[in-house]
C-alpha cells in the first residue's frame, strides 16, 4: 500500500500515528496516511512563524513572490495527470472532473501571482502641512487553512494563492477523507523553490489536528471551508487566539426556472448543477423551484436525463457520476431521503444506495411541492439529491428561494430581463447565476451569507483580506 507523508518546514516526514484511506469505488483501504496530532501541528506552526519573519521570505519583493507562484502554476500543469489520478482514487471524484479542475487551479495561482505586486497602500491628504500620513499593507501573518475533501486542490488554491501573494505563510490541514491529492501537491510545491516553512501541509482529524491548529496561539487568521457545524467549532477555537476568520460553509441553493426560460438549457444546467461531483459541491443547485405550468414536463425531462447518467468507476473517462467519498455520506443521503418521504415528499427517482462494492448512490429527485416541511428542503445532503417545489408567481418563487438559513449560490432561468433584475435584487445569496450555473473565475469573489459563512474568496479583495493596514504618521 502506498504511504504518504506530512510536509513540514520544507521536509517530508511521517507522523507518529497513521490511518488507512479508503478507495470510495471499492470501499477498501488503498493507502496509508499520516495522522498529524498536536506535536506535528506545533512543529508546523513554528515553521510557518519562522518563515514569516525569516529574510528568505520576508525579504522577497512582491514581484519575486509572484514569480514563485507562477512557477508553481507551471508545475501543477506539468503534474496534472498524477494529481487528477490521485484525487480520483482517494475521493471518488470522476477523472473527467478532476482533470478539468486542475487546469483552472493553475489559473487561480497565475491570477494571484499577477496580483502580488498590485497590493498597494495609500497616501492620506491629511489637513496638517507638517505631516505625511500613509497606509502600508502588510501581510497578515501565519494562516491556518482547513479544507474538506470535495475539491481540495481548488479550495486550497483560493487560500494559498492570495495568502502567499500577500506575503503570509500557512499551515494547511487537508481533509482526513481523501487527503492524497494535497499530500502529493506538497511535493509539487516543494519543487517550486519557496523557502522552507512558507507552506506546511498536514492531514489529520478535525477534532484533534484541526482543533489544535485553529486554536493555536501563534495563528493570525483561519481560512476554513467545510460544514456549518465545524464552522461554529472553528469560531469557538479562534476565540482562543482571536484570529480573524473566513468561513466558506455549506449551501441549499435555489435553482429557479420560470415557464418562459430556455427549457433545454435549464434542464442541462440543473442536471450538472446538482449531479456534478456526485452532488458533493457547496454550490449544488439542490432546490429546484419550477413554475407549476411546466413542472410535470420539466420533471419528466430531468428524470429521463438522470436515468441516462453513466455511473461507474471514477477512473474511466466515460463515467459521468462516481461514488460518494465516504460511506457516512451515503448512509446520510439514504436516511435523509427516507425521512423526507415519510414527511410527504414524493420520490421521483433514486433514493436508495446502489448495492455492491463502493459508496455509490444514484441521481435522486424528491418532489416536495405537497410537503413544504420536508427536511430535504432544509438540510444540505452533499449528495446527488434534488428537492423540487412548484410555484405560481414570481413573489412566491422569491419567498421560497429565500426560505433557507443558507445563502451561498442561486440560479435564475428566465427570458424576461426585468424579472431577472428583480430576482437578482431580491435573492439573499452570495452568487446569482442567471441563465447559467456554476460559472467561476479567479476574478469573481465567491462566498455566502448566514449558515453559508462569511468572507469572500477569489478576486482582488481576497488578497487584501490577507493583509493588515499599518498607519504611519511622519512629522516632516
Ligand atoms: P466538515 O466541516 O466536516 O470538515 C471540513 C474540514 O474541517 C475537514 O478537514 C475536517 O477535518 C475539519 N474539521 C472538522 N471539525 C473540526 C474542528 N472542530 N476544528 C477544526 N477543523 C475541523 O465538512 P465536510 O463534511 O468534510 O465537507 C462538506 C461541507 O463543506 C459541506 O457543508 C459543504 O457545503 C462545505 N463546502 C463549502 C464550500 C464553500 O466554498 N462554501 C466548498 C466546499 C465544501
Amino acid at each position: 500500500m502506498p504511504a504518504f507523508q506530512l510536509y513540514i518546514d520544507g521536509s517530508f516526514r511521517d507522523a507518529a500515528a497513521s490511518f488507512d484511506s479508503l478507495d470510495p469505488a471499492t470501499g477498501k483501504p488503498w493507502a496509508r496516511m499520516p495522522e498529524a496530532r498536536a506535536a506535528e501541528v506545533n512543529e508546523a506552526v513554528a515553521a510557518a512563524r519562522r518563515a514569516f519573519h525569516g529574510a528568505e521570505w520576508a525579504g522577497l519583493t512582491a514581484g519575486e513572490r509572484g514569480k514563485l507562484l507562477l512557477r508553481l502554476a507551471d508545475l501543477i500543469e506539468q503534474n496534472a495527470p498524477r494529481l487528477a489520478e490521485l484525487e480520483t482514487r482517494d475521493t471518488g471524484k470522476i477523472i473527467r472532473e478532476t482533470s478539468a479542475q486542475i487546469a483552472y487551479v493553475a489559473e487561480y495561482y497565475r491570477y494571484y501571482a499577477g496580483l502580488a505586486d498590485k497590493i498597494e497602500g495609500a497616501h492620506l491628504p491629511i489637513d496638517k502641512p507638517d505631516m505625511e500620513v500613509w497606509l502600508r499593507r502588510e501581510p497578515l501573518g501565519v494562516v491556518a487553512a482547513v479544507v474538506p475533501w470535495n475539491s481540495q486542490l481548488f479550495l486550497s488554491a483560493v487560500k494559498i494563492g492570495p495568502a502567499l501573494a500577500a506575503g503570509c505563510t500557512m499551515v494547511l490541514k487537508a481533509s482526513e477523507d481523501g487527503p492524497a491529492p494535497m499530500l502529493e501537491f506538497a511535493r509539487i510545491f516543494d519543487q517550486a523553490g519557496f523557502p522552507p516553512g512558507v507552506l506546511n501541509i498536514l492531514t489529520g482529524f478535525g477534532p484533534e489536528c484541526g482543533a489544535v491548529l485553529t486554536s493555536h496561539p501563534d495563528i493570525d487568521h483561519v481560512a476554513f471551508t467545510g460544514g456549518p457545524d465545524a464552522g461554529r467549532q472553528i469560531l469557538r477555537n479562534s476565540a482562543e487566539n482571536l484570529a480573524s476568520t473566513s468561513l466558506e460553509l455549506g449551501g441549499k441553493s435555489p435553482f429557479i426556472v420560470f415557464a418562459d426560460a430556455d427549457i433545454d438549457s435549464a434542464v442541462n444546467a440543473q442536471i450538472s448543477g446538482i449531479f456534478a461531483a456526485t452532488g458533493q459541491s457547496c454550490v449544488a443547485g439542490s432546490r429546484l423551484l419550477v413554475q407549476n405550468t411546466i413542472r410535470a414536463e420539466f420533471l419528466d425531462r430531468l428524470r429521463e436525463k438522470a436515468g441516462r447518467i453513466s455511473i461507474g468507476s471514477p477512473a474511466e473517462m466515460g463515467t459521468e457520476m462516481g461514488p460518494l467519498c465516504t460511506l457516512r455520506q451515503r448512509e446520510r443521503a439514504e436516511a435523509l431521503c427516507a425521512s423526507s418521504v415519510a414527511e410527504g415528499a414524493r420520490l421521483v427517482t433514486g433514493g436508495h444506495a446502489i448495492a455492491g462494492a463502493g459508496f455509490y448512490f444514484p441521481p435522486s429527485i424528491l418532489d416536495c411541492t405537497d410537503a413544504p416541511a420536508a427536511s430535504c428542503l432544509r438540510e444540505e445532503f452533499f449528495a446527488p439529491v434534488l428537492s423540487v417545489q412548484g410555484f405560481d408567481t414570481e413573489a412566491e418563487a422569491l419567498a421560497l428561494a429565500n426560505d433557507t438559513a443558507y445563502g451561498l449560490a442561486s440560479g435564475v432561468f428566465t427570458r424576461d430581463l426585468t424579472r431577472a433584475h428583480r430576482m437578482i435584487r431580491g435573492i439573499r445569496a452570495g452568487v446569482v447565476w442567471v441563465n447559467t450555473y456554476r460559472a467561476v473565475s479567479p476574478m469573481a469573489p465567491f462566498g455566502g451569507h448566514g449558515l453559508s459563512g462569511h468572507g469572500r474568496e477569489g478576486g482582488l479583495a481576497a488578497a487584501l483580506d490577507y493583509t493588515k493596514i499599518k498607519t504611519v504618521w511622519l512629522r516632516t
